[in-house]
C-alpha cells in the first residue's frame, strides 16, 4: 500500500485550567479535552523521490517546511532507511488559529500514517514522545480519547464515562495567536485547584464543568467572543464556552437536529464560520 487517506479531527476545551507558569516559560494546564468530528483531510504516499512535499492549498497555512505535517513526516522519515520520501495532501475544514488544535491534528495524523506507511513500528507511547516536540496539542491527538490532559498537555487520564453530544462550533474569522493569549495572561488562581471529575453521565454534568482560564484574555481584545456566546444559548445551547485560545466558541447540544437548526441560523445572519459536528 503506497497512498492512505486518513480522517484528523479538531477538539475542544470543555475545561482549560492554567495551574502555574513553569521555568522555561511554558505553563502547567489541566484541560478536560475532547476529540470533534470537524475534520481535514490528509492523503499520504509514498514517492521514489526522497524527502517530503506537502501542499495545502490554503492561504492561511504554508506548504513546505513550514507547514506542521512537514516537519512531522521529516522526523519519522529519519528514522527510516531514507530510500523514499513522502508525499502530503491536505483538504484543510478545520479553521486555522481557531483553538481547535487543527495543526496539532494534522502532524498527529501524519505521525501515525507514516509510521504505518514506513513500518516503522513506533508504538503509541513513543509516537507521543515524538509528537510533543512538534506541539502541545499532538499527543492528545494520538491519545485518540477523551481525557483530562496535564503538565503541557501530554500527562493524559482517560475519561471512564463522557456521552455523545452535538456542538455548534462558530468561528469569527479572526486569528489568535496562543502565544499572544499566555503571554497576556496574569494567573490569579495560584492555590485554589477545584477538582474535575472523570466520569460524565449526561451532557449536564459536562455543562457544569466548563471554564476556561484564558477566555478573560482573548474576549478582552475579541469582545465578539462573548457575543457569540449569547447567540448560542439564545439559539437552545445547553452551554457555551471558548476553546483553547480561542477565538471558536463551541455549544453543547443533546439533539443532531437542534445543533444543526443553531448553527445554520448562525450562518446565514452573520457570516461567522458555523458547524454542527458530534463527539468522537
Ligand atoms: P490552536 O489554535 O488550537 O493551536 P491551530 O492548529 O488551528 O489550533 P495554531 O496552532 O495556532 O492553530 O497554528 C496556526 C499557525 O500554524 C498558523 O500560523 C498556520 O499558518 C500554521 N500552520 C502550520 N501548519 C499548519 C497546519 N497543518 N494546519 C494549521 N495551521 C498550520
Amino acid at each position: 500500500m503506497t497512498t492512505i487517506q486518513l480522517k484528523a479531527p479538531c477538539k475542544v476545551n470543555y475545561r482549560l485550567d492554567v495551574l502555574r507558569r513553569r521555568p522555561d516559560g511554558y505553563h502547567d494546564l489541566r484541560m478536560l479535552m475532547q476529540r470533534v468530528d470537524l475534520c481535514d483531510t490528509i492523503t499520504l504516499s509514498l514517492t521514489a523521490e526522497p524527502g517530503v512535499n506537502v501542499t495545502c492549498g490554503s492561504e492561511e497555512v504554508p506548504d513546505g517546511p513550514g507547514n506542521i505535517a512537514w516537519r512531522a513526516a521529516e522526523l519519522l522519515l529519519q528514522r527510516s532507511d531514507g530510500l523514499c520520501g513522502i508525499d502530503i495532501s491536505i483538504d484543510k475544514q478545520i479553521p486555522v488559529a481557531a483553538g481547535l488544535g487543527g495543526g496539532s491534528s494534522d502532524a498527529a495524523t501524519v505521525l501515525m500514517g507514516v509510521n504505518e506507511l514506513l513500518g516503522l513500528g513506533l508504538t503509541e507511547q513513543e509516537l507521543m514522545a515524538i509528537g510533543v516536540t512538534l506541539g502541545a496539542d499532538v499527543p492528545f491527538f494520538i491519545f485518540k480519547k477523551s481525557a483530562i490532559a496535564e503538565g503541557i498537555g501530554e500527562l493524559f487520564t482517560p475519561l471512564d464515562a463522557v456521552p455523545l453530544v452535538w456542538f455548534v462550533l462558530v468561528n469569527p474569522r479572526v486569528p489568535v495567536s496562543t502565544a499572544w493569549v499566555y503571554q497576556s495572561l496574569q494567573l490569579t488562581n495560584q492555590g485554589t485547584i477545584s477538582i474535575v471529575p472523570n466520569s460524565y453521565g449526561t451532557i449536564h454534568d459536562l455543562c457544569g464543568v466548563l471554564a476556561n482560564d484564558l477566555e478573560k484574555v482573548t474576549i478582552a481584545r475579541y469582545p465578539v467572543i462573548r457575543e457569540i456566546k449569547e447567540r448560542l444559548l439564545h439559539g437552545g445551547a445547553l452551554g457555551a464556552l471558548m476553546s483553547g485560545s480561542g477565538p471558536t466558541v463551541f455549544g453543547l447540544f443533546e439533539h443532531e437536529a437542534a445543533a444543526k437548526a443553531c448553527a445554520e441560523a448562525i450562518a446565514a445572519e452573520s457570516g461567522w464560520f458555523s458547524v454542527a459536528a458530534r463527539s468522537l
